[in-house]
């Protein structure tokens, strides 16, 4: 019989074996009962890539935590600490969300935007203002104009972390601006060795996803910056530390 589907465009074929993959749980050696594992796409980009999260719990965690590898392209240092906790022991208690990009498009172009132009962590609905075109930190047409804000938007509301991470460069330090959780702060200065420090975008920030989870979820989310690079044993004791205080 002649099939009509042989000349499938590659992109299709991709996408079909990620929805496999959505439907796969495999046990992940640990001591202790095993943790179990999928992958979910919660949405798409401007150009088309699938925003993937991977999810690793046991049945009956409660501690819901959100890691974040970037929402900045050109920033890669948090893509290592998402593929360390796709594979390290995971204490009983955490339910484990890892996105490793939320801005699939800029970081295959090692671009600070999405394909649009679009900075996302100023295209959140909180505090949105408008801001100028061609910058590197275009805030976009309207709040939550983007499709990747939109699926982040969708999906935090979902999951509803109590904890979510979101990792960034270059600026060195655990963000303590209009922090919701003082004491998360400081146990995560103290974990991963990094200064607690107030990133105010130069006279405050607008459209931040950090503001917008304080503010519209019940849970906290914490800026971590690392430096212009980052060394592998502090790549792992981030990942440690997310794990250890969230
Ligand atoms: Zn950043």
């Amino acid at each position: 019989m002649r099939s009509n589907r042989t000349h499938r465009p590659p992109l299709l074929l991709a996408l079909a074996g990620l929805l496999a993959v959505a439907v796969v749980q495999a046990p992940v050696a640990h001591a202790g009962a095993a943790a179990l594992r999928e992958a979910r796409v919660i949405g798409t980009s401007a150009q088309g890539r699938p925003i993937v999260a991977v999810h690793r719990w046991r049945p009956g965690a409660t501690r819901t935590v959100l890691v974040i590898g970037n929402m900045h392209g050109d920033e890669r240092a948090g893509l290592r600490v998402v593929h360390r906790l796709a594979t390290r022991p995971l204490p009983t208690d955490v339910d484990l969300w890892l996105i490793r990009s939320v801005n699939p498009d800029g970081t295959a172009a090692g671009r600070r935007t999405n394909a649009r132009g679009v900075d996302l962590n100023r295209n959140f609905p909180r505090r949105w203002v408008p801001s100028l075109r061609g910058t590197a930190t275009w805030s976009g047409p309207s709040a939550a104009s983007e499709p990747e804000t939109q699926a982040v938007l969708r999906f935090v509301k979902a999951i509803r972390p109590r904890t979510t991470v979101v990792l960034h460069q270059p600026l060195f330090g655990v963000d303590s601006y209009r922090a919701k959780s003082m004491p998360l702060v400081r146990a995560l200065s103290q974990g991963t060795g990094l200064p607690v420090r107030s990133f105010g975008c130069r006279g405050g920030c607008h459209g931040t996803f950090t503001d917008w989870h304080n503010d519209r979820t019940p849970g906290r989310a914490v800026t971590i910056e690392f430096g212009r690079s980052a060394s592998d044993p502090r790549i792992g004791r981030v990942a440690r530390a997310v794990l250890r205080v969230a």
